[in-house]
């Protein structure tokens, strides 16, 4: 952190921070000019709020050299992390695909598209028990009955399975069940699920916000992580912008930015992003290609009848072509799949 004191402070003023800061374990690196006085904090900044200096009188301006997360954060972990859900590992070298219906609708739906995505090649089994609708007229997903719906369909077909939680209230009715718990984008903000689920240890797959920065959707991993739940995953799904064309808008860039800031892995969906069943395809080739660890797609046998999401769902068909093209793509970059 770097500490401008406006032109003119006293030295007294200026020592007086220094010692202050001093005496919180900090090291200061000052550097005095004819006009301006510089204090370079040295030290582990995550946990401190610069604005506390800024309401110094004779403070010009405070600015961070590091970023305000620690244990998601690649400087304290240059490795890339590797989160092992239920013996699938997602990260590293291996380009993992999770696939499966929005929404869990009946047992011959979640038979027939586990069958056929884990054919294609699919590691994991996503489905909708508790649907984060816009309406809430729209179907609100089968809850429970859903969750049994999908682990038995799961089970069948060997394949660990995904669905979202909404409250905290549900963590015990997941844990045990659920291999990998996703955060939806409209919770990743939801601070108090995020702190209960940091004091599980089971797997989080962390959406990104509809309209978050990425330091805010890594200061989401961070507070799971500072529960002492490391087992977090990053879920690009696209974002918010002016144009409205699409669902929403592909943050490719995110891919490389967050694996630069941080060593969680980092999946894209590109279903929720594109909303249109045509773009999914490119979007998932644009993903593995810029780096994304893994993809979420969503899967239908009869999307024209889904009951959530089918214009963006692929027919088994489909993504089995895909799933093809991704292989070429992967082993372009070196990917495992
Ligand atoms: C979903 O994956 O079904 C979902 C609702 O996604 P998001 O939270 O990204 O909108
Ligand atoms: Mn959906």
């Amino acid at each position: 952190m770097i500490i401008v004191m406006k032109p003119g402070t006293p030295d007294h003023e200026s020592d007086r921070l220094r010692i202050s800061l001093e005496q919180q374990g900090f090291y200061i690196n000052v550097s005095k000019g004819l006009n301006y006085c510089i204090l370079g904090v040295v030290g582990d900044t995550s946990t401190f709020d610069p604005k506390r200096i800024t309401v110094n009188d004779y403070v010009e301006k405070v600015m961070r050299v590091t970023e305000p997360f620690k244990r998601a954060n690649r400087l304290f972990h240059p490795e890339d992390s590797v989160v092992d859900v239920s013996g699938v590992p997602i990260g590293g070298k291996k380009l993992t695909v999770i696939a499966g219906p929005c929404s869990i609708e009946t047992e011959e739906q979640m038979n027939t598209v586990a069958a056929s995505v884990k054919a294609s090649g699919a590691a994991l089994l996503r489905g909708g028990a508790f649907k984060p609708r816009t309406s809430p007229y729209s179907f609100q997903g089968l809850k429970e009955h859903g969750l049994d719906l999908l682990e038995q369909a799961g089970a069948q077909n060997n394949l660990p399975i995904v669905t979202e939680i909404m409250s905290a209230d549900k963590i015990e009715k997941f844990v045990g069940k659920v291999d990998l718990i996703q955060v939806g984008a409209r919770n990743m903000q939801n601070f108090e699920l995020l702190k209960e689920l940091g004091r599980t240890n089971v797997p989080i797959l962390l959406k990104r916000g509809l309209s978050a920065t990425i330091e805010e959707w890594i200061m989401s991993a961070e507070y799971i992580m500072a529960g002492g739940n490391e087992n977090v995953i990053l879920c690009e799904r696209g974002i918010r912008t002016f144009e409205n064309y699409t669902r929403n808008t592909l943050d490719v860039s995110a891919i490389p930015a967050v694996k630069k800031l941080s060593h969680l892995p980092v999946m894209v969906d590109p279903s929720h992003a594109a909303g249109m069943w045509w773009m999914v395809e490119p979007l998932a080739k644009a993903a593995v290609a810029v780096g994304a660890d893994g993809l979420m797609i969503e899967v239908h046998n009869d999307p024209e009848n889904a009951l959530c999401d089918g214009a963006q769902s692929l027919k088994p068909e489909r993504f089995q072509r895909l799933m093809e093209e991704l292989r070429a793509i992967a082993r372009i970059v070196g990917r495992d799949m």
